[in-house]
């Protein structure tokens, strides 16, 4: 039994959250590999030095240093911990150089953001060690982690990394001892690094447990699982023990930040169960990811929101038969990485929907397309993406009519739908304004009654 586990940020951001996670990855029986992200508040200061050219890089080295000397001294001592500063200074001087290097190298950004995950597992393995724990400290390059695509947007490569872990970990498994893993990137073919998006550490833990052929994948973060809606607008929604691997992907996509969206695929492609888990109550059951095909008796097993977009509607004389104009809209939009969360389409028209971030350098792009081929762009704002997620739920009958019936009661008006994509959610959008009703009426009516 091979037990892949991921600690968030917060589960390793301080001593005594180091020590918790020490104790729960010694708790867990069997072979386990795991993998962390930066402690938390680390990568975000990383991406400010990167955003500020000016600031001092001595002091930001010593703050680096402060921050996670002050956990490690708190938990190693006498030899351990003199073995602990001689890696932990060596690391030091890389992360000194990186911070120097060049900023018009393209993967400059990529090496400064990934430091923090190759000093938050070199504490974790430490720590175990100070337990009496064999562990090992193991960046993304020697774990065999292999990536492609452009600075910061990274993808793993699957078959190379699981041939690239077959041997370089799966030895330290079969020797008994635990290796600690960088999440949050991996290395191109030229050992360059690319990271996977901020909170990629998930992604990378998917990764890995695709890789090594783990029976099951322990995401432990800072929240006891996903919920059937948002706490903060339905106070009484419920803890989600059970979903299939369709239904985590909506949610995480489009709104639950419980995890990161990515995390879902290398798992789903190898059937390996996923477990979320809170590291601060590791005693609660979490939320339980798998293959299942089971439909609970409610309609719905959870409703999300996705919030602050905007619809651009073209408009064109029959665009609907001029694929190609189409074609070179979305080009157009992709070109300046916009994600698009829902496309609909008229004989007339077609409507994008994206953030409203996004929209100006969206209409940049579109105004430069030549020949008076559009005839008109219109810009609704602040509006939102509802997602109602449930088990098979364009297979059954009429439940469009139910879930529209519902949101007419709350008295808003649909302006846009995406139902069909995945036969596990109906989206749709709404104005802002009407989002809290929305989702309330929906739980209310599918999931659980709100006090
Ligand atoms: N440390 C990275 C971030 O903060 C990756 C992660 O935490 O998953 O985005
Ligand atoms: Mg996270």
């Amino acid at each position: 039994m091979i037990t892949a586990m991921k600690f968030g940020g917060t589960s390793v951001g301080s001593a005594e959250a180091l020590d918790r996670v020490s104790k729960i990855i010694i708790n867990t029986e069997g072979d386990k590999v795991v993998v962390v992200s930066a402690m938390s508040g680390i990568t975000s200061f990383l991406v400010g030095v990167v955003d500020n050219p000016l600031t001092d890089p001595d002091g930001i080295v010593e703050q680096f240093r402060f921050k996670h000397l002050q956990a490690a001294e708190e938990l190693l001592s006498g030899e351990l911990l003199d073995e602990f500063m001689e890696e932990f200074e060596k690391r030091l001087a890389k992360f000194d150089e990186a911070i120097r290097g060049d900023r018009s190298d393209p993967y400059y950004q990529d090496t400064v953001v990934s430091q923090g995950e190759r000093f938050s597992s070199l504490i974790l393995a430490y720590v175990l060690k100070s337990k009496g724990t064999e562990a090992r400290a193991l960046c993304s390059e020697d774990a065999g982690i292999i990536a492609e695509g452009h600075p910061l947007s990274g993808s793993a490569d699957l078959l190379k990394t699981a041939s690239g872990m077959t041997m370089k970990v799966k030895p330290l498994i079969a020797m008994e001892v635990v290796p600690i893993i960088t999440g949050f990137y991996g290395v191109n073919k030229d050992g360059k690094p690319l990271t996977f998006g901020r909170g990629g550490s998930d992604y990378s833990a998917a990764v890995v447990a695709n890789a090594i052929d783990a029976d099951v994948l322990e995401i432990w973060t800072d929240v006891d699982g996903f919920m059937s809606a948002d706490p903060r607008i339905v106070p009484n929604a419920i803890k989600i023990e059970e979903m299939n691997f369709g239904e985590a992907a909506e949610l995480a996509y489009f709104g639950a930040k419980v995890l990161h969206p990515r995390t879902i695929e290398p798992v789903r492609l190898k059937n390996i169960p996923l477990k979320v888990k809170n590291s601060f109550r590791p005693e609660e059951p979490g939320t339980l990811i798998h293959h299942l095909r089971r439909s609970k008796d409610e309609l719905l097993r959870s409703v999300a929101a996705k919030t602050d977009l905007s619809i651009i509607t073209i408009s064109s004389a029959e665009i609907a038969f001029r694929p190609a104009m189409v074609a070179r809209l979305i080009e157009k939009i992709a070109d300046i990485d916009v994600i698009i969360y829902s496309i609909s389409t008229s004989l007339s028209t077609v409507a994008f929907l994206v953030h409203n971030n996004d929209v100006t350098a969206t209409l940049k792009q579109l105004n430069g397309l030549n020949g008076g081929e559009i005839e008109r762009i219109d810009v609704k704002n602040d509006v939102a993406l509802i997602c109602a997620v449930g088990d098979d739920l364009i297979g059954k009958t009429g439940v469009s009519g139910e879930i529209f019936g519902a949101v007419k009661e709350a008295n808003t008006n649909v302006e846009m739908i995406s139902e069909g994509a995945s036969d596990v959610s109906l989206n749709f959008v709404v104005p802002m304004s009407r989002v809290v009703d929305v989702v309330k009426v929906l739980h209310d009516r599918f999931i659980g009654v709100t006090q």
